[in-house]
């Protein structure tokens, strides 16, 4: 290795050893002054450096990274603009509670305050959005700084972190071998889910869990409701089983879809409203009753129903306070809950009134979008490309592609019409509505899933946070295929009444206006990627045919009609 041949490590080498050390594999970021040094360090040392056109989108992949992978990925910027471009991916991790390292060099210590280049205090910057906020003085200081990071950012609820590196730590220098003993000094950080041997305080008690399945076997209407911190903690086998075991209808958030089978037959989804107004007890594992779940309150839920919250954080169960809580990872809980059900076995058959009644419902509610599906509209609606996207992402089968989606019809229809068969394979705007997380979403689930196709189906506006990142999709040569909704605007473009526009600037474009009919697929020909233009059913058959099985960077440009679709999608109540 490189270093070897070095007398000394400097700050650069002293934190990619400390990161090896952690076994922390991948770094998201835009390098520049004072950090180029650092990710050159960090790929000698094995860990892989992808490098961004933006930090907002780093930042987004490095969070959704973290999410795939069960373990906290590093995002990297520059000092000042660099790290306050980050902040977006620290609020975002904060809001959908998935662990992320943001490393930020910063300006050199014996200058700061006298106005040095790209200066800012940056540990204030970004304590609102983390758990942790540190800096290490001296290149002696950094292991134990990266291992308070990486210990605060992934254990308990998981989290985002700053470490801040000023650019006089990262030239100081250490022999090196003292820089490697210094590393040692970082624990191996071992996912929960890989860990053979977990902390008590990730179990529940027993008693609780006992009640838990006495609430569950005594049920008439029960439902079990999954979420993101189920699929972080990698908890799909012990859901499947409890529905196996007890034949109990479930209903999973956006992102928690495809733990078990959006195709399993005691999927509720397509009878959601009903499964949520009627159920008496919901075991809900690793999703919190937040808008999402319309606070677990009247009129979407009974005024009756019994809460069981499978959670890792306390403060989610005080702050809920449900019938009953069960404190710990969803993995090792669901187990319990599992050998608790085993010894006193229950079933909910097919002729149960709850299943029939959830069934012919389902089925019902099926048929009539599937009516709306297979109709062939031209100029396309968003239903007639979603279903035939649905069918090309149905016939790539097993491993299923990664389904990226944001936007506000596109990813709200999509989320009804996109299939999801198997764990994490579908990234969207998440608790926060977060728009721009696209693009580095694709890069994160590629790198993370690299067995998979990703299909980003992206709305026109929600694109254009990040286009510029389809030349990252080149560079990497990464089998992502990104489908454009392109309805010329947000929500498609202008849709004023004329009577309502006047004053000096009222022939300006609309503010919900872009360029129409945008040729957004030249922009991946720009550099070097396949682009196609979709306004048929065949053309965007055969666009898909054609880029799924290239597995090289796409870009679907799909022309709708602007006028399909409504204003702020299903959220318009709130525009
Ligand atoms: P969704 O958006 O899918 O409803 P949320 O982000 O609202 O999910 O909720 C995820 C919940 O999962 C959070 O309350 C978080 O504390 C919890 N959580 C995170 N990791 C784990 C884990 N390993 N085990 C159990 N719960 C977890």
């Amino acid at each position: 290795m490189a270093e070897e041949y070095l007398k000394a490590a400097d700050g650069n080498h002293m934190t990619a050893m400390a990161l090896a050390q952690a076994g922390l594999t991948h770094m998201f970021g835009v390098v520049g002054i004072p950090v180029t040094g650092l990710a050159n360090a960090c790929v000698a040392r094995g860990i892989r450096f992808v490098a961004f056109r933006n930090e907002q989108a780093a930042g987004y992949a490095a969070a959704a990274h973290s999410y795939l992978t069960s373990a906290p990925s590093l995002l990297l910027t520059v000092s000042g603009p660099g790290c306050v471009h980050a902040l977006p991916a620290l609020a975002h991790c904060q809001a959908n509670v998935w662990p992320l390292i943001l490393i930020s060099g910063s300006c050199d210590q014996a200058s700061a305050g006298k106005g040095d280049f790209q200066e800012l205090d940056q540990l204030a910057a970004t304590r609102p959005f983390t758990k942790f906020s540190g800096r290490a003085t001296t290149i002696r200081e950094i292991p134990a700084v990266v291992a308070n990071a990486l210990a605060s950012s992934a254990l308990g609820r998981p989290g985002p972190v700053y470490i801040d590196l000023p650019s006089d730590v990262l030239h100081q220098t250490v022999p090196y071998g003292e820089a490697l003993e210094l590393a040692k000094l970082v624990p191996p950080f071992v996912p929960t889910f890989q860990n053979p041997s977990p902390s008590p305080e990730l179990f529940a008690s027993g008693q609780a869990v006992d009640e838990a399945a006495a609430l569950l076997r005594h049920a008439e209407r029960p439902l079990i409701v999954f979420g993101k911190g189920a699929a972080y903690a990698r908890a799909e086998t012990e859901l499947q089983e409890l529905v196996k075991l007890t034949g109990i209808p479930f209903l999973p958030t956006p992102m928690g879809k495809g733990l078990v089978s959006d195709t399993h037959p005691r999927a509720a989804t397509a009878a959601r409203s009903l499964a949520l107004a009627q159920c008496d007890v919901a075991l809900v594992v690793g999703a919190r009753l937040n808008w999402l779940l319309h606070f677990g309150e009247p009129p979407k839920w009974s005024p009756n129903v019994k809460f069981v919250l499978i959670d890792i954080d306390k403060s989610e169960i005080d702050l809920r306070k449900p019938h009953q809580g069960l404190v710990g990872d969803a993995l090792l809980v669901l187990n319990q809950l599992n050998k608790a059900i085993k010894d006193d076995p229950f079933y909910l058959g097919d002729s149960h009134p709850w299943i029939e009644k959830l069934v012919k419902k389902a089925r019902d509610n099926v048929e009539r979008m599937e009516m709306q599906l297979q109709k062939d509209v031209v100029p396309f609606n968003f239903m007639t490309p979603l279903r035939i996207i649905r069918d090309a992402i149905i016939a790539e089968g097993s491993p299923a592609p990664v389904v990226v989606s944001e936007g506000a019809n596109t990813m709200d229809l999509g989320r009804a019409v996109l299939v999801q068969t198997e764990p994490r394979t579908r990234l969207d705007a998440g608790t926060w509505g977060t728009m721009g997380v696209g693009l580095g979403f694709c890069v994160a689930a590629a790198m993370a899933m690299p067995e998979r196709l990703v299909v980003a189906v992206e709305g026109d506006s929600a694109f254009g946070f990040s286009g510029i990142e389809l030349e990252t999709l080149v560079r990497y040569q990464l089998p992502v295929v990104v489908i454009v909704f392109n309805n010329n605007g947000v929500y498609g473009g202008d849709r004023r009444n004329p009577e309502e526009i006047s004053g000096p600037y009222k022939d300006d474009p609309a503010p919900t206006s872009f360029v129409p009919e945008a040729a957004y697929h030249t922009m991946m020909e720009a550099f070097g990627g396949k682009g196609y233009l979709a306004s048929t059913p065949q053309e965007l058959k055969s666009a898909l045919t054609d880029s799924f099985s290239a597995r090289k960077p796409a870009l679907i440009n799909v022309m709708l009609d602007p006028y399909a679709g409504t204003e702020s999608g299903r959220m318009q109540h709130k525009n």
